[in-house]
């Protein structure tokens, strides 16, 4: 066995024994583009595959982790939230973990600093993690990366893993795709400051908390929540098991946080229950098979040499109405399917 399976190896007994370092140097091992490292991270996950496969089977249970995934507005009070939900199911004896999806983070990828700050009780917990996300890169890489460390993170014991979208665009239906509940946070506080709510999120969302439901903001947050019932009850429903529902909270009071728990148990049961959640996951995992072949051959398209030549001629032409988008299209992926 050579240096690196070593290295593999000791990170795999690591992060059986739980070690929350281990876990931390685990994930950096994922998210490296490194083409060495990538051996490393896909045999290293390879592995722990197999491992949570195991603990699945003897525990004959379906999942070995809740993934809930949590989005909303900047200042909607998801650091806040996080915080006190976090503290509260660790106090039930859960391990949680906390990851967040950033694709314009500019921060450096080891750095708790910033959540330390976010969340300064919880990321003392012992029995929670809380990772940045990953510094660079776009949607693709940062969610790959993102869906890698929920598997590491399930095989270090942790059974709540709360996925965050700090960012806006895209990421938050990213996100959706990769838990198996997606809850939307709202501020009690409806037209201009909810502008930041991408379209079609809600319709993605399996539980509304609408966050501040405490002292003078406890009227505007029952607006709120009214305001989104009757928008959800025009939605199509996308589970059979399962009616999007709105909560009222305080991050601050903790105030519904309780409830807000049962609720999400409850989703989690139905779920299970009726096995939509197994065809779930089974459909989020193609998904992002195919995410990652798209991902892969658009970078290889771009920077293939032959492509590289002629495109920025052909893209004058297809401008200027010189040829068709079609036309230009054949050319270029002729030149593709050359060899370079
Ligand atoms: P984020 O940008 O979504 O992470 O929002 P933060 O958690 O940073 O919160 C934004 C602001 O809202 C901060 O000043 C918080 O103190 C405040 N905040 C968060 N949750 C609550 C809450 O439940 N009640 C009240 N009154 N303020 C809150």
């Amino acid at each position: 066995m050579d240096k690196e399976d070593e290295y593999v190896k000791t990170l795999f007994y690591g992060l059986m024994k739980r070690e929350r370092g281990m876990l931390a140097r685990a994930i950096t091992l994922v998210e490296s583009t490194n083409l060495k490292k990538r051996e490393q991270a896909r045999m290293l996950l390879s592995q722990v595959l197999q491992y949570n496969k195991g603990v699945m089977a003897h525990s004959m249970k379906a999942f070995n982790a809740f993934r809930i995934g949590l989005s909303g507005p900047p200042g909607a009070g998801k650091s806040t939230f996080i915080e006190s939900f976090g503290k509260f199911l660790t106090a039930q004896g859960h391990k949680v973990a906390v990851l967040a999806v950033d694709p314009s983070s500019s921060t450096t990828g080891g750095s708790l600093l910033g959540d330390k700050t976010r969340m300064p009780e919880l990321s003392c917990d012992m029995n929670a993690f809380i990772r940045p996300s990953p510094a660079k890169g776009s949607l693709g890489g940062v969610t790959r990366t993102t869906n890698e460390a929920i598997v590491l993170c399930e095989a270090a014991g942790y059974d709540i893993i709360l996925i965050e979208t700090v960012g806006v665009g895209q990421s938050e239906f990213a996100v959706s795709d990769m838990v198996d509940m997606f809850c939307l946070i709202i501020p009690p506080a409806g037209g201009d400051e909810l502008q930041g709510i991408k379209k079609g999120i809600i319709e993605v969302a399996d539980v509304v908390v609408v966050n501040k439901s405490d002292g003078d903001l406890v009227a505007a947050a029952r607006r709120i929540q009214t305001e989104y019932v009757s928008a959800l009850k025009y939605m199509r429903p996308r589970s059979r098991v399962w009616k999007p529902q709105v909560l009222r909270i305080s991050s601050l009071t903790k105030e519904g946080i309780p409830d807000l728990w049962k609720t999400m148990q409850s989703f989690q049961h139905s779920m299970v229950d009726s096995g939509e959640l197994v065809s779930k996951r089974n459909k989020q995992q193609e998904t992002w098979m195919w995410n990652y072949i798209r991902d892969h051959i658009m970078e290889c398209f771009i920077t293939h040499g032959g492509v590289k030549n002629i495109l920025p001629e052909l893209t004058k032409q297809v401008r200027s109405g010189l040829i068709t988008p079609g036309t230009a299209a054949d050319k270029l992926l002729k030149e593709f399917a050359k060899e370079s």
